[in-house]
């Protein structure tokens, strides 16, 4: 038989529409479909995301985390065309943060600005600069390369909640996907930290704080993120541990695609024994943060760069001269580890 029906058969085909040819292999199902399904899938199971786990209510606010990177981008589009498509009821914003690191947050808000336009959202971007009085240029050039994502990821949370309250907002979105929630189940169970571990995977956090943040990308494989946009790294570049859980957690995904699903579903099983001693969550007294120490992580840095100690707060206090000890145990604050890439410290 030459070519017609008999040429047809061989050629493989979307197996959604089983008419056109398929552009990708879904990582969590191996289906090969093309790239009209894809669009349709993808955002009908942030869809259903989104209504399984009554992330929104009709009428709130809500904040969407934007940096000008490949997640935040899409879902702006996606909440913003599912709000529409499926009439949410929501008013939806964009939330930026400025850090101040030349070359990086100033190229990315341009990003976030078309989207701004693109999308019809109401943009506001919070600074370091406004907020703390420093910017992450000032701080590296004060305290180096070594401690800069740990001063960056504290002021980052602190200011994603404080634009969220000055956009009376009722949740924050944010684009954190599956391979950002299985990576942080890895490194909590390196670092030992149950408390983060028992709410990493959660979809919704921060229920009874002001303001609550959630995940509606919580399933969704970075992969499969895709869309025109502006990426680039940030110059002051994140220290290599979390690098390591990222790659090999790349390595098992290579192997194995559903490896970053079990992960978070393992995360998500893991039972916290009730006899475990949880941080009590207070208020911080010196800037009415929510804090499970006398001040918030945050005053803590600050006070350290304020008074030219920036390392008051980080690594361990043993060793440390006697001047800083009291001034550790003055603020009551237990030693902050550097961590990763604060944009992804949930
Ligand atoms: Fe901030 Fe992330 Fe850059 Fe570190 S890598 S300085 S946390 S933006």
């Amino acid at each position: 038989m030459k070519g017609g029906d008999g040429e047809r058969s061989r050629v493989r085909l979307c197996s959604i529409c089983k008419q056109r040819r398929p552009a990708l292999k879904r990582p969590k199902t191996l289906e090969q479909i093309c790239r009209e399904c894809f669009y349709v899938v993808f955002e009908e199971e942030i869809h259903r995301v989104i209504v399984d786990n009554n992330l929104f209510k009709p009428g709130e606010r809500i904040a969407i985390g934007a940096s000008g990177g490949k997640d935040s981008t899409v879902l702006a589009y996606v909440m913003s065309e599912l709000n529409r498509r499926h009439n949410y009821g929501l008013d939806l914003f964009l939330l930026s943060v400025d850090e101040g690191i030349t070359g990086y947050r100033d190229d990315s808000l341009e990003t976030v600005k078309r989207n701004e336009l693109q999308y019809g959202l109401p943009l506001k971007v919070v600074s370091y600069k406004d907020l703390y009085g420093w910017t992450m240029d000032e701080i590296v050039k004060m305290i180096g390369l070594k401690n800069n994502c740990t001063f960056c990821g504290v002021f980052r949370r602190q200011a994603l909640d404080r634009g969220a309250s000055l956009l009376k907002v009722d949740k924050l979105a944010t684009g954190h996907n599956a391979d950002d929630i299985a990576e942080t189940v890895l490194l909590n169970i390196l670092r030992g930290d149950i408390a983060r571990l028992s709410r990493c995977t959660s979809i919704i956090t921060g229920e009874d704080g002001p303001i609550p943040r959630c995940k509606p990308f919580k399933y969704t494989y970075e992969k499969e993120i895709k869309l025109d946009y502006f990426s680039t790294e940030c110059i002051y570049s994140p220290n290599a541990y979390r690098g390591f859980a990222r790659e090999f957690i790349k390595d098992l995904e290579r192997i194995r695609p559903r490896a970053i699903l079990d992960i978070i579903k393992s995360g998500e099983d893991f039972r916290i024994a009730t006899s475990t001693k949880m941080p009590e969550q207070g208020t911080c007294q010196r800037c009415g943060y929510i804090s499970s120490q006398k001040w918030c992580k945050a005053c803590v840095l600050l006070e350290g760069l304020n008074r030219g100690l920036p390392k008051l707060g980080i690594g361990r206090t043993r060793g440390i001269n006697s001047e800083r000890q009291k001034d550790v145990q003055q603020i009551g604050v237990k030693n902050l580890q550097s961590k990763a890439c604060g944009s992804l410290d949930f």
